[in-house]
């Protein structure tokens, strides 16, 4: 739709109002969909032009929008996929509409479009600071930066980059107009897939190529090859002129996702994650809504970029947490995935070794496709599991590495292949206790204990980040060199690992020991290629990356996850270890896993074990559904906090009270109880929970209930359809 100039139009801007306001198309009119700038208040503001003005507000008061911006306008789908997502996890609007425009800089001004990448010659006199801005400009393989971010990622002065530019080592462009993609190739090298491989990628190209809806769950054994299946989906993708969007759960880990991307298409896709320069985003931004990027890699974020032609979402490693985003909009990736591509007309393919019982119960509905890959490729076969009762290991105290596992990793590392030790806790220590007086050191602003980083020398929070010195003294009972590390992190199994191998290489891989993603990345390399004997990490190791002679995985506790009331518990460990476990022999040697447990009968354990997967969802499946637990109820929390304790549970009181508009359609609330993280960062937090039946109209209802309050205080509230945890 085009609106001629002083034509009433609702733009709805990125500022918490809730709804469109209108305004005066400008001179020479606006299209629905622009980007526009608009005053709002003494402010100016970025908006999108939504529609027709509905408002009665009198005309001739109106304010014109002052520009329409130098970008692609919004699709309508876009709207729709934004309006809908706003109803279903009930965030204002303009919360939404921030999601969609983060690509940065869309109003820049002219003059920032300049460039720098880097040039033919070096400089005569090479510095440590110009060797730096070089390096950034090599990493990032041809890319180009503003000024002011080459500078900044170098840690230099932009005087440093300016002088770079007049001995020809770093090159200055004029308005880029930002570069195309290179394009890809469908048929540049199809890999020859096995027999079960090929049949599902059969199937998956129909779907692509039938230009409609549908859903397919991909479920295939660690190893199987799913990547190369859903591969062969985003080929027909590009054949049909659609783009394809891959999301991965660790974007920062995918060197080896895109080797392979480039194998298969003869270039690279294009990758979209927080770790992106503004520049490289606004041109992901710009391309994508030209068509001009046909496949992009991303962080659920990419979700929400301005696709011209959507064709294909791939959701790769479906059940991880890391889709639900936890702050700000709170929405699961894969779900937004499935209500994106309905409205476009695309296929998803929900890859998984391990899927979330969401999905599981989908296929089992029939509402979505299941395609299965029960065997490894090639050679590799499933690694054999053993579980090591520790209550028979008598292990002297702060020792975690019991007899039979420490032989299994001796006889490794003399043969040359690798083995991991799997343990999911950072830091050192979980807990730093005063042996005086028992006093425990928690972090002062949030409800968490601080855990030791002994590699940096401090106590953290894991939970806000806020670190500490190690104090000489209790900070309770004053008593002197009383502090002791009670229990392990993965900084203390590779002290362990170092008493025990002395002549093995060992790796420690955690987060948080890595200045930065590419670090992290550069280091998993390495190792894949054979720069470690022992590798100690936590869940980063877990995620879909191969380490070809890996033929042992140990895990320390593997009923860490399972303690704790959440009846996602089991769930989740199950997924974990059978993740971490399908780490080992993934080359030609058979690989083993083994589980030091203090419950080798739980249940959960003996699923893991026995690798019966179908059996295991079958039991989840049926428990949750005696308890009318999501999948088969719903369930929303709402999450409270404020600084004052007393207040934040008065008023979950109160809502829990006036439940009316919950009643009427048969849902319950529990609560107002302490959320999962009780205190953060000064602020108290409380969660309501609300369970009601499958197809009820829980989202009206939730409406219609929190529209009878008004936050007193510094109250805040958050809605959380689908909580992670119950
Ligand atoms: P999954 O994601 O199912 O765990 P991957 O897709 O990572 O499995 O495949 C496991 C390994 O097998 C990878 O190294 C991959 O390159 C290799 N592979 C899978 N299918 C093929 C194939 N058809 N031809 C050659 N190599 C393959
Ligand atoms: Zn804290």
């Amino acid at each position: 739709m085009f609106f001629d100039e002083g034509q009433r139009v609702a733009v709805l801007t990125a500022q918490p109002l809730g709804r469109p306001l209108d305004y005066l198309a400008p001179a020479g009119g606006c299209h629905q969909g622009a980007y526009v700038e608009v005053p709002l208040g003494p402010r100016k503001v970025l908006g999108v032009v939504w529609g027709e003005g509905a408002g009665d507000f009198d005309i001739a008061k109106l304010r014109a929008v002052i520009r329409v911006l130098d970008a692609p306008p919004m699709r309508e789908e876009m709207q729709s996929f934004l309006t809908r997502a706003a109803d279903y996890t009930l965030t204002p609007m303009p919360a939404m509409l921030r999601l969609a425009t983060r690509a940065p800089g869309l109003g820049l001004p002219p003059s920032m479009r300049r460039i720098y990448r880097r040039g033919e010659g070096l400089p005569e006199r090479m510095t440590d600071a110009r060797r730096r801005v070089i390096e950034t400009l090599e990493n990032y393989g041809g890319l180009a930066f503003t000024l002011k971010e080459l500078a900044e990622m170098s840690g230099v002065s932009t005087g440093v980059v300016k002088g770079l530019v007049e001995n020809g080592a770093v090159r200055e462009e004029e308005s880029p107009r930002d570069l195309p993609f290179p394009r890809l190739d469908a048929d540049h090298a199809g890999k020859r897939l096995a027999e079960d491989q090929d049949a599902a990628a059969a199937r998956l190209r129909e779907g692509a190529a039938a230009r409609r809806y549908g859903t397919t769950l991909l479920r295939g054994v660690t190893g199987s090859g799913k990547t190369e299946v859903y591969l062969e989906a985003v080929a027909e993708t590009l054949r049909q002129g659609r783009q394809a969007l891959v999301l991965l759960p660790e974007i920062a880990l995918t060197s080896e996702f895109l080797t392979r991307v480039e194998a298969r298409f003869g270039a690279r896709p294009a990758e979209w994650h927080s770790g992106a320069t503004m520049t490289e985003r606004r041109r992901i931004w710009r391309m994508v809504a030209e068509g001009n990027a046909q496949f992009v890699v991303g962080a659920r974020s990419a979700l929400f970029l301005p696709f011209q032609d959507l064709g294909l979402i791939v959701v790769d490693e479906e059940h991880d947490t890391s889709y639900k985003q936890e702050e700000g909009v709170l929405y699961n990736a894969r779900d937004m995935a499935v209500l994106r591509a309905s409205i476009c007309d695309a296929q998803v393919v929900l890859a998984s070794a391990t899927p979330s019982l969401e999905s599981w119960a989908n296929a089992e509905a029939g509402k979505y496709t299941r395609l299965e890959l029960t065997s490894r490729f090639g050679e590799a076969v499933m690694p054999e599991m053993r579980s090591v009762d520790m209550r028979t290991e008598s292990l002297p105290s702060n020792r975690w590495i019991s007899d039979v596992l420490q032989n299994a990793v001796r006889a490794r590392v003399e043969r040359g292949e690798q083995a991991l030790l799997f343990l999911n806790r950072r830091g050192y220590a979980p807990v730093t206790i005063c042996r005086a007086c028992g006093h425990q050191i928690g972090c002062d602003h949030c409800d968490a204990r601080m855990v030791e980083h002994r590699f940096q020398n401090r106590l953290v929070c894991h939970q806000c980040g806020e670190s500490k010195a190690k104090p000489e003294r209790c900070p309770s009972c004053e008593a002197e060199d009383k502090l002791a590390a009670v229990g392990p992190g993965v900084e203390r199994m590779a002290e362990e690992a170092t008493a025990l191998f002395p002549e093995a290489r060992i790796a420690t891989l955690s987060s948080d020991l890595f200045g930065s993603a590419r670090a992290l990345k550069q280091r998993i390399e390495e190792i894949a290629a054979g720069g470690a004997d022992v590798i100690i990490g936590t869940q980063i190791v877990a995620k879909g990356h191969n380490f070809p002679n890996l033929t042992l995985v140990g895990v320390i506790d593997a009923d860490l996850g399972l303690q704790g009331s959440d009846l996602r518990a089991a769930e989740r460990t199950f997924q974990l270890m059978r993740q971490v476990a399908g780490r080992a022999g993934r080359g030609a040697r058979q690989g083993t896993a083994m589980l030091q447990t203090y419950q080798p009968e739980h249940a959960v354990i003996r699923a893991i074990l026995s690798g019966d997967e179908e059996a295991f969802w079958r039991a989840e499946a049926a428990e949750r559904q005696q308890a009318g637990m999501p999948p088969y109820g719903r369930m929303a929390g709402i999450i409270l906090s404020a600084s004052d304790v007393q207040q934040v549970f008065d008023f979950g009181s109160e809502l829990a009270r006036r439940d009316g508009p919950l009643r009427r359609i048969g849902a319950q609330v529990f609560g107002p109880a302490p959320a999962p993280i009780a205190r953060i960062r000064g602020r108290h937090r409380v969660r309501l929970l609300v369970k009601a039946a499958k197809g009820a109209p829980l989202q009206a209802a939730l409406t219609a209930w929190l529209a009878q309050f008004k936050l007193p205080g510094d109250v805040r509230l958050a809605v959380d359809i689908d909580p992670q945890s119950f």
